[in-house]
């Protein structure tokens, strides 16, 4: 191509951006108008529109994407998606939202499985490019929302410090998980995420932009944390950070008796002998399960740990105990591998009709054991089933809510529908459903970036006795009540 076809293409490409740009907002249309269209017709445009750093955007292929989620169950399209360019961009897009009734959402990574992260007709933001990390300190890091954990630990592991507490997946936003509240084979001894982070940047529903912390602010602290995106957007946290070891040996042992597999489980957030403490379910091949123990002992090179001193006592199937050394981010990142050929051979973009629930330590083996029982492998498509356990004394966010025991256990179906077919999926969820309530039954509660679907009732009884001060806040943050509809709750 010579010099100056390339010029004029991109010339002409430039000048199609410019016409394409969306300028204003017909409030009597209620839609997004464009240069071109200003220039060709007459509209009833909304006062103030915005001058935005970064784009607002209302081409196909941007509406299709916001309109999918790692679920590919639900699909709400937007009018519109803002990829913010600034924080104020963020306060700006909400303040106009909120004078003209427009709804508005965050989008982290879009790992929701059940449209939560979407808006029908509305604006879906884009956090992914507010991702920086502003600052590394000693004892803490600055990050914008959209970063990822992934993006922070590029950095502070070099540096020798780590957040306390991850998700298995680091690849999900900072806001997006602190919005949920953020497990990991961690939070056993240093709680979930929203335990761990000092303050946050949040622009409420009111369009404010707002730091809150416990001590400055502290009901918004309190609800924007696990707040699904009630009462705000999360633009900005300070997370805690904590010397990293360099390096981590992951054990794992398998058990034939879930009982057995529970009781050692609890045993070892106990007595904390070890670093990590996870567990999943597995298919044994012959229509039953076998349980896996998942642990890791972080250490320096010369110290390494003492096998037989961390795995003594436990009532695994002997001869089934492996150990694997590595340094500590690749322990971090160690799904990396396993995403990476589930995206070669397609199965990420499965619909992924996940169920997630907590179930108090006392009713785990019944409930559990039932739902194992009744469940053919088919049914989760080869996808992991978790089984782990948490001490409720780490989880102190109002909002998180979890089985009111001194134990409870993480269940998880993290299911692919094979076939990946529509009808199948819905059967899934409605097994979903089905197992949300038993488990809510038994004094469980559902962990809400995955499928079940809720009536308000169901919402209702699940934020009890925080129902109130959700509402509440709701009232105080969003007064217009234009944040986050997919979640459903009000
Ligand atoms: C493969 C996979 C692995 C996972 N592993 C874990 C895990 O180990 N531990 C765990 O706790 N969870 C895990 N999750 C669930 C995950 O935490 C949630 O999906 C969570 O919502 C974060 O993902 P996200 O950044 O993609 O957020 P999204 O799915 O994009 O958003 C989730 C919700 O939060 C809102 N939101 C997003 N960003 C913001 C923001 N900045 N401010 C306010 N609201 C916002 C959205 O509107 C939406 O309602 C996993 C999910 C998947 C698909």
């Amino acid at each position: 191509m010579s010099r100056e076809v390339s010029r004029r293409t991109f010339l002409r490409r430039s000048l199609a951006g410019a016409a394409a740009a969306v300028v204003g907002f017909d409030t009597v249309l209620r839609g997004w108008v464009s240069a071109a269209e200003l220039r060709r017709g007459h509209f009833a445009l909304a006062a103030g529109f915005p001058s935005f750093d970064g784009s607002l955007l209302t081409d196909g292929a941007s509406l299709a994407a916001a309109a999918d989620d790692f679920g590919h169950l639900v699909h709400r399209r937007p009018s519109a998606v803002l990829k913010p360019g600034s924080v104020n961009d963020v306060v700006e897009m909400v303040r106009f939202a909120r004078r003209n009734g427009i709804k508005v959402a965050a989008r982290g990574q879009g790992h929701s499985t059940q449209g939560q992260a979407q808006v029908e007709a509305g604006v879906v933001v884009d956090m992914s490019t507010l991702g920086a990390v502003r600052e590394v300190n000693a004892a803490d890091a600055l990050v914008e929302g959209g970063a990822r954990w992934i993006d922070l630990l590029q950095q502070t592991v070099p540096q020798g410090l780590t957040p306390p507490t991850l998700v298995d997946f680091i690849e999900l936003s900072i806001g997006g998980t602190l919005s949920l509240g953020g497990i990991g084979s961690q939070s056993f001894r240093f709680g979930p995420q929203v335990d761990n982070v000092l303050e946050l940047q949040v622009v409420t529903g009111a369009g404010e932009l707002v730091t809150c912390s416990p001590s400055q602010n502290r009901q918004l602290f309190d609800v924007a944390r696990s707040g699904l995106g009630q009462v705000g957007l999360v633009v900005g946290a300070r997370v805690r950070l904590i010397p990293a070891p360099p390096n981590a040996r992951l054990y794992e042992a398998f058990y034939n008796d879930l009982p057995a597999f529970l009781s050692d489980l609890e045993t070892l957030i106990d007595d904390g002998r070890f670093d990590t403490v996870q567990g999943f379910a597995v298919s044994d091949g012959a229509g039953g399960w076998l349980y896996q123990l998942e642990t890791t002992k972080y250490f320096a090179p010369g110290a390494e740990p003492n096998d037989a001193a961390l795995l003594a006592g436990l009532s695994f199937t002997p001869g089934t105990q492996a150990a694997q050394d590595m340094p500590y981010f690749d322990y971090l990142n160690r799904l990396a591998p396993l995403v990476a050929f589930l995206r070669q051979i397609g199965a990420w973009a499965f619909p992924h009709p996940w169920v997630n629930l907590f179930v108090p330590a006392a009713n785990a083996p019944t409930f559990i054991g039932e739902t194992l029982a009744d469940l053919p492998a088919e049914d989760v498509g080869q996808g992991p089933i978790l089984i782990y356990p948490f001490n409720r004394d780490k989880f102190t966010a109002p909002l998180f809510r979890v089985p009111d025991e001194r134990h409870f256990f993480v269940f998880a179906l993290l299911r692919n529908a094979v076939p990946p077919t529509p009808e199948r999926a819905a059967g899934l969820v409605a097994d979903n459903r089905a197992l949300f309530e038993r488990a809510t039954e038994l004094g469980g509660k559902r962990y809400p970036f995955d499928s079940v679907p809720m009536t308000r009732h169901d919402w209702q009884k699940h934020y009890q006795p925080a129902w109130g001060r959700l509402v509440s806040a709701k009232h105080t943050y969003d007064p217009d009540g234009i944040l986050t509809p997919g979640q459903g709750i009000f």
